[in-house]
């Protein structure tokens, strides 16, 4: 078998670390795997690099960013080599450009045009294990370019596919995906199985396992994920094509760092929303929830929602076009949180987001907006409630560990 196996930076973080990792391509070499390996950047330090930027040029020139940011990779590439020829695996480095992954031009989100694995097929072919620099490539000028922050998922996706490979496991520091964050839910249990659909949807509504642009490069290729702790030997979850199952809920999740901005007393007239929302695309600002009340005296009010991270560039779209438009009054709300559930079997069954308010209103959790899509719902609800309201719905759902039988305090 042909696996791509990817180590997340919490699984690099320090050379003991490293050493576990190399132990466990070594025992996967000497099961009869052909094995190319993708790593992160060490721990923190993708983090650091970007404070030292910070402090170098808070412009932070896009380019200049990526030179820097891709590095962090390279060296997790180099001390795994050199582990691995300690411990007499044969290994070899490869950055992005040497993996042959070619990007568009766009620094710091770049997308993969292609992949030509030649250089690493010849590698796998002399019986040497290439060790890829994940999160990386380089454009057509020769540029290097990053794919987003979590972007060596998606490096080792790409490569397994360029590759043929017969999986792609991704290692981390948790045991695959769960029915929620197990940080919060203190009783979410690892799935066995969901689907690319479900998991991207889980994964852009806050689920942090995996980068959503990697899914859909997944999805779109048929290569076959494993998701596993680097920590454990269980086999993790795995991402299929069509959940089976199809539950009406398979878990929920929690993006908790989000702001809702509102324009009050607009216009009710074609263009308005248009308006507003070319100008926060031309930012590249992702807009996610939005709502437009009923309106009243030919005038609207329109709210919509994006990542805490752009809150200063849309707020200041915002207040430009409330003058441009002759609004009221600009409402931001920088605390509040997103709560969702997803599930593909959600389609068809209607009593699926009754049962999802009425567990928000048990848990006395005050809805804001509310956004669906086939196989998802979602909440803007207060950031204090984020964590009762996660709790409720993991509990409605039942996505709980099965309570023991004999324990009369537990039963319905
Ligand atoms: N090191 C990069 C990041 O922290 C890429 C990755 O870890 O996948 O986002
Ligand atoms: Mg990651």
């Amino acid at each position: 078998m042909l696996v791509v196996q990817k180590f997340g930076g919490s699984s690099v973080s320090t050379i003991g670390h490293i050493e576990r990792v190399a132990a466990k391509i070594k025992q996967a070499g000497a099961d009869g795997h052909r094995v190319v390996v993708v790593v992160s950047a060490m721990g923190d330090s993708t983090d650091d690099l970007v404070s030292l930027a910070k402090a170098a040029n808070p412009d932070l020139p896009s380019r200049e960013m990526d030179a820097l940011l891709a590095t962090g990779e390279i060296q997790t590439t180099a001390l795994l080599a050199m582990v691995l020829l300690r411990m007499g695996v044969l290994a070899k480095s490869f950055t992005g450009r040497d993996a042959g992954i070619l990007t568009d031009h766009h620094h710091r989100r770049a997308h993969i045009l292609s992949v030509d694995a030649s250089r690493l097929q010849r590698a796998i072919e002399e019986g040497i294990v290439p060790v890829v620099a994940g999160f990386q490539g380089v454009d057509e000028a020769g540029n290097v370019t990053t794919l987003g922050r979590g972007g060596s998922d998606l490096t080792a996706i790409a490569l397994a596919s360029a590759l043929k490979a017969d999986r792609c496991e991704i290692f981390s520091d948790v045991a695959g995906v769960f029915t929620a964050d197990p940080r919060i839910v203190s009783d979410a249990v690892p799935l066995d199985h969901l689907s690319y659909d479900e998991m991207v949807e889980l994964a852009s509504q806050g689920a942090q396992v995996l980068q959503t642009k990697a899914v859909e490069y997944a999805r779109s290729n048929q290569v076959v994920i494993y998701a596993r702790s680097t920590f454990h030997e269980a086999q993790g979850t795995r991402i299929v094509a069509k959940n089976l199952d199809n539950p009406s809920v398979t878990a929920v999740a929690v993006a908790k760092k989000i702001v809702k901005i509102g324009l009050v007393g607009v216009p009710d007239a074609p263009g308005v929303a248009a308006h507003l929302f070319s100008r926060l695309a031309e930012k590249s600002i992702d807009v996610d929830l939005v709502i437009q009340s009923l309106s009243h005296d030919r005038l609207n009010d329109i709210a919509f929602t994006v990542s805490e991270e752009d809150l200063e560039k849309a707020q200041h779209i915002a207040q430009m076009a409330l003058v441009e438009l002759h609004g009221a009054d600009l409402i931001v709300d920088a605390n509040v949180s997103k709560v969702s559930a997803v599930g593909s079997g959600m389609l068809g069954r209607p009593g699926v987001a009754a049962r999802f308010f009425q567990a928000l209103a048990d848990a006395e959790v005050n809805i804001q907006m509310i956004g669906t899509s086939e196989i998802k719902i979602s909440c803007i609800v207060a950031r204090n409630d984020a964590e009762r309201a996660i709790n409720a719905l993991h509990q409605a759902f039942a996505l709980g560990r099965a309570k023991p039988e004999s324990n009369p305090s537990t039963a319905n």
